[in-house]
């Protein structure tokens, strides 16, 4: 469904200030292609462990994605800019495609919430390799600046939340996976439903016969199928539907073990 790369090649060959960017990102990709498969979504995830240089991993990297079967491309990159700062700079998402503007927002806005950086938004670049050599709609995360000492402090605390939330958006892009991942749980039926409406109208006009149910209590106290407390609670109006079907189980399990 979709393919993930860490930007780089290891440890000392991206952006390097207060925290390696090379190192990060294959330590990141690794994390999110764990969540991504444990919420259903197939997905490629790719590594460069044998470029020498910033061209062959370019190369290596757009190569790679193009070879997988997917209908999204993503690279994940740490940023950096020249000067190193004690400010946040904050995340932004790189694409080139403008279909894909919207997604590239959203997952902006997300990862910054998670990580409470500033977000700075959606950015189309034209002249990206990874960008312009993927086949498929594609877009580069820069989660946010090696450089800047409140940046790294935020990645640093909340990098679980900022891998989960990167996971949650790319597993909105795929409405399928993501319903019928959401969804299970509405798929069981709640437990204080019959799912049949006819069986529940003749069991709650059997409720509704007062005389009936009283006599039927008094029965199940005798047999110590349950407490008398049920029948006080019957007679104070305090006895709901629930309980008289539960009730009634427990008198039917009693009335057939004294058989
Ligand atoms: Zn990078």
């Amino acid at each position: 469904m979709l393919t993930i790369s860490a930007g780089h090649y290891g440890k000392g060959t991206g952006a390097s200030s207060y925290m390696d960017e090379g190192e990060e990102t294959v330590a990141l990709v690794q994390e999110l292609g764990k969540k991504l498969r444990q919420k259903g979504v197939k997905v490629n995830v790719i590594i460069d462990k044998q470029s020498k240089n910033q061209l062959q991993n370019l190369a290596y990297i757009v190569k790679q994605h193009n070879a997988t079967q997917r209908e999204l491309d993503v690279s994940v990159h740490f940023n950096s800019s020249p000067t190193r700062q004690k400010e946040g700079i904050g995340t932004e998402v790189l694409y080139v495609n403008p279909s894909i503007s919207t997604f590239a927002q959203k997952m902006s806005s997300e990862i910054a919430k998670a990580g409470k950086f500033k977000n700075r938004g959606a950015k189309q670049r034209t002249n990206l390799a990874f960008l312009n050599g993927t086949a498929k709609k594609a877009i580069l995360i820069e989660v946010c600046f090696v450089n800047s000492v409140q940046d790294v402090k935020l990645y640093r605390s909340n990098k679980n939340h900022i891998i989960d939330a990167i996971a949650e958006t790319l597993t909105s892009y795929f409405p399928n996976t993501a319903r019928s991942v959401k969804s299970a749980p509405l798929q069981t039926p709640n437990k204080q439903t019959i799912t049949s409406k006819a069986l529940q109208q003749k069991a709650e006009a059997l409720f509704q016969d007062k005389e009936a149910v009283r006599e039927q209590l008094k029965q199940g106290v005798q047999i110590g199928a349950f407490q008398p407390i049920w029948l006080e609670n019957f007679e104070l109006g305090k006895l709901t539907f629930y309980d008289y079907i539960a009730l009634t189980t427990l008198q039917y399990q009693k009335n057939n073990s004294n058989m």
